[in-house]
């Protein structure tokens, strides 16, 4: 293996800019946890020229809380927004999929933008983002923009990331009074294994009827999808028979999944359909605690 240059700028400025400009002389990585990363680059599927660490930029490592909207830096590892109990008592479908991630030693580096932008389909964190409605921040040479998490993938492995954007944080929405979410996944050992298939739900109540909902699906699709007809039938309903029934097909009809040795397509689905009904009695549960 080739010399790879090593960069750790200070600045968002300075390692945009640093990307934008390796990119164009060689494959450049970005570097938060390296939890993923260093797997690929040791297993020869990433060999970049230059890595540039983003563990150093203030911004990317703040946890902030203005009025109840989380603000969470890409580079902020599970175990340490794990320590965060507010926010784990308004988001603890979140904290329940970084949970999930490996074991705790891989939790003490893992972050949330690396999670993301490794753009596995069956990555934990992801339908819990979508669930939870929160939107990205990246930055580039081209200024900031916002996308909502269910966009942010263009198919597995890849990213809606143009040349030289680097995802700055995550900020959630404020949390609705009498909403609850949860992250269920489904994987064929106990621990240490990626989904078959993961499911998030977020419902709001008011008046024992469902007045929002959000529902997501991982690893059943190129990327985690935003189920939004399972949405439209719980919304409205007071979580009937029916209604559930109805948004469990919806989450059955929306997987596209792949046929491997983890899980047939047949199967992948019929776990959709159960976790999808397991989660979102957990999620109710939750926000009837207020
Ligand atoms: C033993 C083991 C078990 C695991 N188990 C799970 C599991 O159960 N569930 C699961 O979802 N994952 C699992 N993973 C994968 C991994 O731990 C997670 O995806 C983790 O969240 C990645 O975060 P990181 O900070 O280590 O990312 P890194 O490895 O640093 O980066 C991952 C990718 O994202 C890019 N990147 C990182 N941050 C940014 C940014 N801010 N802007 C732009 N690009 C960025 C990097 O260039 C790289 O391509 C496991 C990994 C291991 C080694």
């Amino acid at each position: 293996m080739s010399e790879v240059k090593f960069i750790s700028p200070e600045t968002l400025e300075q390692a945009v800019d640093a990307y934008y400009k390796s990119s164009k002389e060689g494959k450049t990585k970005i570097l938060a946890g390296g939890t993923d990363l260093l797997v690929q680059i040791r297993s020869g599927i990433s060999q970049p020229d230059t890595i540039i660490d983003i563990k150093n930029i203030k911004e990317l490592k703040e946890i902030s809380n203005d009025n109840g909207s989380y603000t969470i830096g890409a580079a902020v590892a599970g175990a340490v927004l794990d320590e965060e109990e507010d926010f784990g008592n308004n988001w603890p479908g979140v904290l329940e999929a970084l949970r999930l991630i490996g074991s705790e030693q891989i939790q003490g580096r893992a972050s949330l933008g690396g999670n993301l932008c490794n753009a596995s389909p069956a990555g934990d964190s992801v339908p819990a983002l979508i669930a939870s409605g929160a939107t990205v921040k990246v930055h580039g040479p081209e200024g900031e923009r916002n996308m909502p998490i269910e966009s942010f993938h263009a198919g597995p492995g890849k990213t809606n990331l143009k040349n030289g954007e680097i995802v700055v944080n995550f900020q959630f929405p404020k949390k609705q009074k009498c909403s609850g979410d949860a992250y269920l996944r489904m994987i064929p050992r106990t621990e240490m294994d990626i989904a078959v298939v993961g499911c998030a739900v977020n419902v709001t109540i008011e008046n024992d009827k469902c007045v929002d909902a959000r529902v997501a699906l991982g690893a059943v699709a190129p990327t985690a999808l935003l189920v939004e007809d399972a949405s439209k039938a719980l919304i409205g309903s007071n979580f009937e028979k029916e209604a559930v029934e109805k948004a469990a097909l919806a989450c059955e009809a929306a997987c596209n999944p792949i046929d491997d040795k983890r899980g047939t397509i047949s199967y992948r689905k019929k776990v959709s359909k159960v976790l999808f009904k397991r989660a979102l009695e957990k999620a109710i549960e939750r926000a009837k605690k207020g």
